[in-house]
């Protein structure tokens, strides 16, 4: 787990977009990073959950966050092309991306996999993320300095059986990663990935059923890395493939 220990205004001033920002780990980073002076754009596809992080924020007296209802699952180019342009008529710039919304899909033998799950969980966790960063290329570039952040998992850095449409999504969002990343080199933008480990969340508790939730690290306590990643202090961060725990 990173020591690091960020500052409380370590996000001042910046605008950071955070996907599926109504549960799970990215409810607590989009928290976590307003806490520490971000305005934060939620993206998500069920609305009552982000409209109960937005509110949350409000109260904390974080900075007043944004909402974008979205399902990564039937986005199309345009969206993502209307949302940078919104983006960049509001805030001039986007300082950082956590792409972080995924889709576990249906884990079982190779034999089993369907086409349907395998190509909705390619839309949602590679096509999606791999488009709206098309789209948002521009208004990051207006930024100083700006962080894309895509999501990864164990099984996207060595395959493991029955993981296999989600294994897949997540192997080619590390290539997806370098390959930008290689691109982006000597620009103000930044592109890295993160494995968070394994956490109490939803998705968790529905690949491992038995499992005791009580027994794994809690969102919060991979923040250190997700700050971290999206705060200058990372400026010299590109290409690289960072663990959360
Ligand atoms: P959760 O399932 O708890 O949360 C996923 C979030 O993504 C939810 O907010 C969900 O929205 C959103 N989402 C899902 N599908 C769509 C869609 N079609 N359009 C828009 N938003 C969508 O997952 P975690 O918090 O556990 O996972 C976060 C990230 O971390 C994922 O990328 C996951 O692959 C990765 N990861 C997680 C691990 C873990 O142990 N938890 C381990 C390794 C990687 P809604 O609630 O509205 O459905």
């Amino acid at each position: 787990m990173l020591e690091y220990q960020a500052a409380k205004d370590a996000l001042k001033g910046k605008t950071i977009l955070v996907t599926g920002a109504g549960d799970g780990i990215g409810k607590v980073a989009a928290m976590t990073y307003a806490a520490h002076g971000a305005t934060v754009i939620l993206l998500g596809k069920t609305v009552r959950k982000l409209e109960a992080v937005y509110d949350a924020i409000e109260a904390a007296g974080y900075p007043t966050p944004a909402i974008i209802p979205l399902d990564l699952k039937g986005a199309t180019e345009q969206n993502y092309i209307d949302m940078a342009e919104t983006i960049e008529e509001q805030f001039g710039h986007l300082d950082g991306v956590l792409h972080n919304a995924s889709l576990l899909g249906v884990l079982g033998p190779w034999e089993h996999m369907s086409q349907s799950s395998l190509d909705e969980v390619m839309k949602v966790n590679l096509t999606a993320p791999a488009i709206m960063t098309k789209a948002l290329l521009k208004v990051l570039r207006k930024a100083p300095k700006a962080s894309i952040l895509f999501t990864s998992s164990g099984v996207g850095r060595q395959g493991r059986a029955y993981w296999g449409p989600y294994a897949l999504s997540k192997f080619a969002t590390e290539g997806m990663m370098q390959v930008l990343a290689h691109e982006c080199e000597g620009t103000s933008v930044r592109v890295n990935s993160i494995n968070p480990g394994a956490t109490r969340t939803k998705m968790r508790a529905n690949a491992y059923p038995a499992e005791d939730p009580m027994t794994l690290k809690t969102a919060e306590d991979l923040m250190p890395t997700y700050l971290y990643l999206m705060s200058d202090d990372s400026e010299q961060e590109n290409g690289k493939a960072f663990n959360a725990q």
